[in-house]
């Protein structure tokens, strides 16, 4: 499933689009209706129905359309920024989890399978006890050996495990470490018990057995992501399997068995390797990110680090879910064909269940003011990446609706600021802007371009700050204003046309903002964003002392550039 949303890298497609869409005017959006068949915003508004469980579960519907189809999200307010050091990236992994079931659902024989989960535990705690007293290099061999065996788990056999296992430990004493024969021979029992009863576990599953019912049931799109601040399950269904859904997903927001553990870590890894290590641009957010922040989980990216995903047991993934996916963190929203009346006794009956919690732990530190310039760089063999961010504050405040329109102006199309300068001029093969990585903390304005091919990084990164540097002088024209304006609500039409996107938005508003109806209100704030307030913007936050510089250098001439996109937001896990 996907870690970044999307994509996430910060800002996900869909908000990437509400975003844009912000800037349009409100009385553009009268007309919006478009959402849905003529009505206006307002009458829109009217008629979804919102209300919250006794256990503070919150529920939001719309009904709306012809089509006998439902859109139904599970969203829960948690993500990478809720997880502390040594776990890194656990929210995603746990979001991969979901799907493995409960104790009803994706086993044989879950008395049986239980036992055999807790062995596995205990021999897992064992062996990373042991490995605690060998070089780094030695315990990233080991882990990656015991995440590797369980991806093939059905044919681990003590005879295959030995060609392994005698390279692990060829590989020890290359590293230096000094283990015993006998310090190495009980790890090679551990590693071996471990891997039998991983293979034991596998037999009692009934694979995909969640996906399997929701598809028998006529869903699609069953999918899931996580970011910084959000992880959201979502599916669209026949309307008449409303209840099955509840049913399905209220159970697994009260019992989830984080099974097949060691395979998924697995899954994970290959994510990262596609995602960050291997991607360019996933390579140099990284180290952007780490760059900028010092000290707020924000520095870190949602996959998280390699050696916390080697690390995780199934006790830190269930210590992190039964801390935030509590019905706090929960909303619940159904868009289509819905019927309110029924909806309301039917998820009020399934969610309901789910025992009321104490709020979960928010993350407390905050990242320092900056005091000078920060900068990274990363050589990789690709195409030559610069990226500029500055700290501003996070989506609450005041200053939000003014920085988005900032952001349109810099590089909303091919009429943009930075389009018109940098990729029209051919400085640079694309260039673009957003805001991120989360929302619900400070975060970063967040500008990015790759150079053409005779112009150099250095020469990029001064044409682009002095792009940057222009928006603090150089206020919108009316007719800039209007044709940005214009796109956003094209672009709000269209995310909102979408049933599942409009679940996504107005779960988002509600958990982020305090309010679904934020939405809404957004819109009308940033359609009366002067051109006075967008010059502020950038100069109150574009200084040099506010600001992280990256490079991605490429470690060998580019044959073909490859164009990322324009303009493009950071990649997402
Ligand atoms: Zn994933």
């Amino acid at each position: 499933m996907d870690s970044f949303g999307r994509r996430n890298l910060s800002p996900h497609p869909l908000r990437l689009g509400i975003f844009a869409a912000l800037a349009a005017s409100w009385c553009c959006c009268a007309a919006a209706p478009a959402a849905d068949g003529g009505s206006s915003f307002d009458e829109f508004q009217k008629r979804i129905v919102s209300f919250k469980l006794e256990n503070d579960v919150r529920v939001i519907l719309c009904p709306r359309g012809d089509a006998p189809v439902i859109s139904c999200i599970t969203y829960v307010k948690t993500g990478s920024v809720d997880e502390v050091a040594g776990i890194t990236g656990i929210a995603h992994q746990l979001e991969h989890l979901a799907f493995k079931g409960t104790p009803r659902i994706g086993t044989t024989n879950y008395e049986a399978e239980r036992k055999v989960l807790a062995e596995i535990d205990a021999l897992y705690d064992k062996i990373l006890d042991r490995q605690r007293k060998l070089l780094s290099s030695s315990r990233e061999g080991l882990l990656t050996l015991l995440a590797k065996l369980s991806s093939g788990v059905a044919a681990i056999d003590p005879e295959g495990l030995k060609a392994p296992l005698a390279a692990l430990r060829a590989r020890f004493s290359k590293d230096g470490d000094r283990l015993s024969d006998a310090e190495f021979s009980e790890l090679e029992s551990l590693v071996t018990q471990w891997a039998l009863k991983v293979r034991e576990a596998e037999a009692f599953v009934a694979q995909n057995q969640y996906a399997h019912e929701i598809g028998r049931a006529g869903g699609t799109g069953l999918n899931a992501f996580t970011s910084e601040d959000r992880t959201v399950y979502l599916v669209s269904l026949p309307s008449s399997q409303l209840e099955l859904w509840a049913s399905l997903e209220s159970d697994r927001f009260m019992n989830i068995v984080p099974r097949q553990l060691e395979k998924e870590k697995q899954v994970v890894l290959e994510e990262r390797r596609m995602r960050t290590e291997t991607n360019a641009f996933g390579k140099l957010y990284e180290s952007f990110l780490g760059a900028a922040f010092k000290a707020h989980p924000y520095g870190v990216e949602v996959i998280g680090h390699r050696s916390d995903i080697l690390n995780y047991t199934r006790a830190n993934v269930e210590s992190f879910y039964r801390a935030h996916y509590v019905p706090q963190n929960t909303i619940v929203a159904v868009v289509g064909d819905v019927d309110v009346a029924k909806a309301r006794d039917l998820l009020t009956s399934y969610f309901g269940k789910i025992p009321a919690a104490p709020a979960s732990p928010e993350p407390h530190t905050a990242e320092p003011k900056q005091e000078g310039e920060r900068r990274s760089e990363v050589e990789y063999p690709a195409q030559p990446i610069v990226m500029v961010g500055f700290h501003i504050p996070e989506r609450k405040h005041p200053d939000t609706p003014a920085l988005k329109v900032l952001t349109e102006v810099a590089a909303s199309g091919r009429a943009s600021r930075f389009y018109t300068a940098l990729v029209k001029s051919g400085t640079a093969l694309s260039a673009g802007a957003s805001m991120g990585p989360g929302e619900r903390y400070p975060r970063l304005w967040i500008a990015n371009a790759e150079p053409s091919a005779d112009v150099s990084v250095e020469q990029l990164e001064d044409a682009l700050l002095a792009e940057i540097e222009k928006l603090k002088g150089a206020p919108p024209s009316p007719e800039e204003l209007a044709r940005v304006q214009a796109r956003y609500r094209m672009d709000v039409l269209r995310e909102l046309k979408s049933n599942m996107r409009l679940a996504i938005e107005l779960a988002d508003y509600e958990a982020l903002a305090d309010d679904w109806r934020e939405l809404f209100r957004e819109l009308d704030a940033v359609a009366k964003v002067t051109p006075e307030q967008v010059t502020a913007m950038a100069a109150k936050y574009f200084t040099k002392n506010n600001r992280t510089v990256s490079w991605l250098i490429s470690t060998q001439p580019a044959e073909a550039p490859a164009i990322l996109g324009v303009p493009s937001a950071p990649p997402k896990p």
